[in-house]
């Protein structure tokens, strides 16, 4: 933890606590810190400069065997699953209480580990997972189970169960705030974890399971096995003894979750998978500014690197110039830099890998004729590190790739469009269905648009409203799960009827 007086209001006071902190790259499996039975290790490198962190764990089917059987043990011994409401209660709220104590700690390693700014970790990431984790707690002691209107020779209970143990796979762009997304309502519901966390960033998710060890969660409750999707991820999800599987990714990969169910135990996926969300301006909108504002802070957060990014600007054609004008003055706000920065809001792409296919779809839309109006190019190329420059591109159609493939990385898109109709048709014409934006001064028509638009969750006049009490998820190719709110429980319990005859 970092001392209390230690001053961290400066890009070189993080670079000297970045110096000094000890990374651990092991696995934890029932409340041990292991290495891989194997012995094997990958590099974990960090994106701002690419300088090697820490070698973790390579963790292979024989690591997810002993972690599934270490939670399985935990949770056919009833020391999670059978606890009182409040006793889980009480330990996921100091748990959410060491993830604040550990703050900079925590912001440091995201940080690191994937390149977001050191302020969007300490602002957004660690208090978020705390959040999350502090609101199921809240939450579980408050949840009533039902007795059925039956008549009245019988007593029908209906109640949740936990499912038993979850295997979770998440993805790299918010390591710490997708696991708690599962971790929350997983624990809070009495449930055993086995999460596999991203090769691309592995080290915060071992922390959490320190600190939720700390907190008294028992040991075998929570297990992290880091290691490749294509080994540790797949031997989760084909595992025979993991009840169910909640998976954040990409739709690629979701795919194969589907898949693997089949091949093994049917367990029940929740997938929570990419975006290409449409952000539609009318031209009765008056506040354009406020709009390029909205847009250029969704789109540009976390280097472009969110799900639910609006990528896809629709625009009525005669208020385009105008607002691509706006939007593209916006972008001076969002200039790559030191992610250890505290005054940096653009930090690095996650690696290389990530890098190149962004610049493979920025040549693909200078090929396909759209016009980039601002960026396109790799910066900071000295520092050994991973970042693109905001890139906008203007004139796009619909049909392009550009428009079609969730990019991940700081591109916008903009299409114009001449009526009502013919923006809801070009919102639609998508294979992601993860939300979407409609700004207008016309009530009918919000409510007209948004009732029309195929996606998980639609914003008004706005995008960035969030909140634990609402659910996260999407339609079509966006997945068919609901992280966050009291609706993601239903993932993580199973609905056991118990009928009493109550005459002889
Ligand atoms: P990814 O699908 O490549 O990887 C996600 C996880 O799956 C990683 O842990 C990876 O190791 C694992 N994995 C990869 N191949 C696997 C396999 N064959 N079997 C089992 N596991 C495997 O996604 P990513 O690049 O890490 O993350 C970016 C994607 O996540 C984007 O598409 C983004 O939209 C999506 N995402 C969605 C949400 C949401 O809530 N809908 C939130 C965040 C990110």
């Amino acid at each position: 933890m970092t001392p209390s007086n230690t001053d961290l209001s400066t890009a070189s006071s993080w670079h000297r606590r970045a110096m000094d902190i000890k990374l651990d790259g092991r696995a934890l499996v029932n409340g041990q810190r292991v290495d891989a039975v194997t012995g094997e290790t990958f590099e974990c490198r960090s994106p701002i400069d690419g300088r090697l962190l820490a070698q973790v764990s390579r963790g292979q089917a024989v690591d997810i065997d002993l972690a599934v059987a270490a939670a399985r043990r935990s949770f056919d011994s009833g020391v999670w699953s059978r606890q009182a409401p409040a006793v889980r209660k009480r330990v996921l709220q100091r748990f959410a209480e060491l993830i604040l104590q550990h703050k900079d700690e925590l912001a440091l390693l995201e940080t690191l580990d994937m390149g977001k700014p050191i302020q969007s970790s300490l602002d957004a990431d660690v208090p978020g997972a705390a959040r999350c984790i502090a609101w199921y707690a809240e939450a579980i002691d408050k949840v009533y189970d039902e007795i059925a209107p039956t008549p009245a020779n019988s007593l029908a209970l209906i109640q949740r169960e936990p499912v038993g143990v979850v295997g979770a796979i998440v993805p790299w762009n918010y390591p710490m705030l997708m696991s708690a997304w599962k971790l929350g309502p997983a624990l809070a519901t009495g449930n055993s974890i086995v999460l596999k966390p991203s090769e691309k960033s592995p080290l915060t998710a071992m922390r959490l399971a320190e600190l939720a060890l700390q907190a008294g969660l028992p040991e075998g409750v929570f297990n992290v096995v880091p290691g490749h999707g294509d080994e540790a991820g797949e031997a989760l999800a084909l595992h025979m003894d993991v009840d169910a599987l909640g998976f954040t990714g990409s739709t690629r990969v979701g795919r194969k979750m589907l898949a693997y169910s089949g091949r093994s135990n049917l367990k029940r996926v929740f997938n929570e998978l990419g975006g290409k969300s449409a952000f539609i301006v009318f031209d009765d909108f008056d506040d354009l500014d406020r709009a390029a504002q909205t847009v250029a802070g969704a789109v540009f957060y976390n280097q472009g690197e969110s799900c639910n990014a609006p990528t896809r600007l629709l625009v009525h054609e005669s208020i385009a110039d105008v607002l691509v004008a706006a939007v593209t003055g916006q972008t001076t706000r969002f200039q790559p830099g030191d992610p250890l920065s505290p005054s940096t809001n653009m930090g690095a792409l996650v690696d290389e890998a990530q890098m190149e296919s962004v610049l493979g779809y920025i040549a693909s839309g200078q090929q396909q004729g759209a016009n980039c109006v601002i960026g396109g190019h790799r910066v900071r190329q000295e520092s050994g590190g991973y970042y693109v420059e905001p890139t906008i591109f203007d004139h796009v159609r619909n049909d392009m790739k550009i428009a079609q493939d969730e990019i991940f990385g700081p591109v916008l898109s903009v299409i114009r469009f001449k009526d009502e109709a013919e923006a809801v048709a070009l919102a639609n014409d998508s294979s992601y269905g993860l939300q979407a934006s409609v700004w207008t001064q016309h009530l009918d028509r919000a409510h007209r648009v948004a009732r029309h638009l195929r996606a998980g969750t639609v914003h008004v006049n706005q995008y960035d409203e969030d909140d634990m009490t609402v659910p996260f998820g999407g339609v079509k190719q966006s997945g068919n799960g609901r992280d966050k709110s009291l609706h993601a429980l239903d993932k993580y319990t199973d609905l056991k009827t118990t009928w009493i005859r109550l005459e002889r």
